[in-house]
């Protein structure tokens, strides 16, 4: 069997032909170069406008990359037509493994994307024997493609969240579908303001936004406002992970401060030896070991007792009611408020004034489920950690379509990865 038979099982073209097909010796890496000729009696196409023409001249013959085999390099070998048209003057050719002045062929993008879901782009440049550059263009061109070609029909709700992607207050807005059954990124866009999630409901559109049925954010500010202004219609959800999120900040602040408080009043010492005041019995203490005991029970309180106010919490995400859940909300924050524990109560007045948006919870009737935004959370950063390396949102924000957007691709005659 010749390479040529394989190459148009395939990739056939329909008015090109595979021609002599030379070993090339190369020092770092071995190619193989496939010749291609424009089938006999084909008329050359124009870039511009798509219709074919006739010729004007033919430029050098250029290497087109393609898919490697067995660690070869296989490189196209073909000499561009131009062509005079009517319409758009000398115009080079149009080709169909090709677009443009690309040194790589399509599928072979499409091939190094397709990995690039699977391994880091670093791996996969190194993999392929190629450029990071051309990984990272290949997954553009893949984005691209499948944000211009994908659905955004029938999508009913949506969650908002923002991912921090360098230190220093750079964050990125993501939305979510979080739909059953279909849970993909559907936006990211620069910083976390008022405008960023309006660029998003733009390029979303008002009809679209007119049929949102629920809507899922945290309690960011800019958030509330625009989906109140966009989506007004939608039940709007503060989601249970977020929530949780704020009181561990909560606890871990109450647990800083006393660190802090212990060490400002010199009380390493207490801590030190307060494993024992702790594992001994009461009656088995030194008078001075139980007076250090009461001292390191008093500070040990609020970080003890916020953990409790939070376990305590947790009961509210199993009420079915909503008026039961109104009412266990208010009876936790008058308890908190009461607890003298500052960052709690903060926590206590946020749910207050966002009562509302939190009781929506039990009134999505389990069409929210707990733990999406956070798994679509959780994937981000992995790709982001993943992503290592990356300087740019832009960069950023394209992995992450690559990875979470569930973008569709075009169809190819055989699946090279
Ligand atoms: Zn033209």
């Amino acid at each position: 069997m010749q390479l040529k038979t394989i190459l148009n099982r395939v990739e056939y073209f329909k008015s090109f032909v595979y021609g002599k097909v030379r070993w090339v010796d190369d020092a770092a890496r071995p190619a193989i170069e496939v010749e291609i000729r424009p089938r006999k009696n084909s008329r050359p196409i124009c870039s511009g406008c798509g219709q074919e023409r006739p010729g004007y001249d033919r430029l050098p013959a250029r290497r087109f990359e393609f898919v490697p085999l067995w660690g070869i390099a296989v490189c196209f070998v073909y000499a561009m037509r131009r062509v005079e048209c009517p319409e758009c003057g000398v115009k080079v050719e149009m080709v169909p493994w090709c677009d443009g002045k690309n040194q790589l062929t399509t599928t072979y993008r499409w091939f190094l994307a397709g990995w690039a879901k699977r391994l880091c782009w670093k791996g996969v440049a190194c993999a392929f024997h190629t450029t990071w550059q051309n990984v990272f263009r290949s997954v553009k061109h893949a984005v691209s493609w499948g944000l211009d070609h994908r659905s955004l029909e029938g999508i009913q709700a949506i969650g908002i969240d923002e991912i921090q992607w360098q230190r220093g207050h750079k964050y990125l807005t993501l939305v979510y579908q979080i739909d059953e059954g279909c849970r993909r990124l559907l936006w990211a866009g620069k910083d976390r303001t008022t405008k960023t999630l309006l660029r998003f409901f733009r390029m979303f559109g008002k009809e679209r936004s007119a049929r949102l049925r629920f809507v899922c954010s945290d309690m960011w500010k800019p958030y509330l406002k625009v989906i109140g202004r966009k989506a007004g219609q939608a039940i709007h959800v503060l989601d249970r992970f977020h929530i949780m999120a704020k009181m561990n900040k909560a606890i871990d602040e109450v647990r800083a401060a006393e660190a802090k408080r212990l060490e400002r009043d010199d009380y390493e010492p207490v801590l030190k030896h307060s494993r024992w005041c702790l594992l001994k019995r009461e009656e088995n203490l030194t008078e001075k070991q139980v007076v250090k005991l009461s001292e390191l029970l008093q500070y040990n309180l609020q970080s003890v007792r916020s953990r409790l106010m939070r376990e305590d919490f947790q009961q509210f995400w199993e009420y079915s009611y909503p008026a039961c859940a109104a009412k266990f909300l208010d009876q936790w924050c008058t308890r908190t408020m009461r607890s003298k524990i500052e960052p709690m109560k903060k926590v206590a007045k946020t749910l207050r004034r966002h009562r509302e948006l939190i009781l929506n919870w039990f009134r999505a009737e389990g069409a929210i489920s707990a733990g999406i935004v956070e798994g679509l959370n959780n994937k981000a950063k992995l790709t982001m950690r993943k992503a290592y390396g990356f300087r740019t949102a832009k960069a950023i924000e394209v992995a992450l379509y690559h990875q979470l957007g569930d973008l569709p691709e075009p169809e190819f005659t055989h699946e090279f990865w």
